[in-house]
């Protein structure tokens, strides 16, 4: 016969209390204990968060997928050991904390003291960078899942003449090959801000969506994603799905 606790009976009325029908079907899953908590303490500070961008940055970095990068074991070999101080940028940008002196960029706008703007501004060379990082990680992907792949293919143009961020060398389904074009957008910029703020990754779903509009043309030829991540680190619907994909190849 198991021992029973005598603080089982006031745990679980406290517990009850907190997370009303919530509790674990296995009494012995600490996790799912946990996970009703945390839970509850999420929606609290989504409720109580004072500003559209708080709002919107609570529900993009409680999704699955931004948090995988927490996950990925660090290496500098394979380029997945960050440094102490994008290490720490990266976790201030998620928990909305202070973390830099506010200053004037070069665009003429005002950077506060939460960095946001940097994710946003034209003139940033950061845009670049994330761009050739998200294309590199899903070419290593398919070439890892034994699907060769090369990037900026030649002869595939899209309607504005601009070619495609990678292209499999070999079929991907129903005979064709991938094609695919990646973006990354701004959770936090006033022209997504509206949608970010109710549901998370709409910004890369948008941009997802505008992309299939510009290789429309390359559709019938080719298996074509458009794969949207947002800076907060949320995914649009199409990446989400490929990465689903990717992960059973
Ligand atoms: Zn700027």
């Amino acid at each position: 016969m198991s021992e029973t606790s005598s603080y089982l009976a006031e745990a679980r009325e406290a517990f009850n209390l907190a997370c009303p029908s919530k509790e674990p079907v296995s009494l012995f899953s600490q996790r799912q204990w946990d996970d009703a908590l945390c839970a509850n303490v999420l929606q609290e500070l989504i409720n109580s968060s004072t500003s559209a961008k708080d709002r919107a940055r609570l529900l993009a970095v409680s999704t699955r997928e931004s948090s995988y990068w927490l996950q990925a074991l660090p290496s500098k070999h394979i380029g997945t050991l960050l440094d102490h101080l994008t290490l720490t940028i990266t976790v201030g940008l998620r928990l909305g904390a202070r973390i830099q002196q506010p200053h004037l960029c070069h665009c003429g706008e005002t950077v506060d003291v939460y960095g946001h703007h940097s994710l946003a501004c034209a003139k940033s060379a950061g845009r670049f960078s994330r761009h050739a990082s998200l294309n590199g990680v899903i070419r290593r992907s398919l070439v890892t899942a034994k699907v060769p792949a090369v990037l900026e293919p030649n002869g595939l143009a899209r309607s504005d003449g601009k070619r495609p961020d990678g292209m499999t060398l070999v079929p991907w389904k129903q005979g064709r090959s991938l094609v695919w074009d990646a973006t990354c957008v701004d959770t936090l910029a006033l022209s997504h801000i509206q949608v970010t703020s109710v549901a998370a990754g709409t910004a890369a779903t948008k941009a997802e969506r505008a992309k299939r509009r510009k290789y429309e043309n390359i559709e019938n030829n080719f298996i074509f994603v458009p794969f949207g991540v947002e800076t907060m680190g949320s995914w649009g619907e199409d990446a989400r799905s490929f990465f689903k994909d990717l992960r059973s190849a």
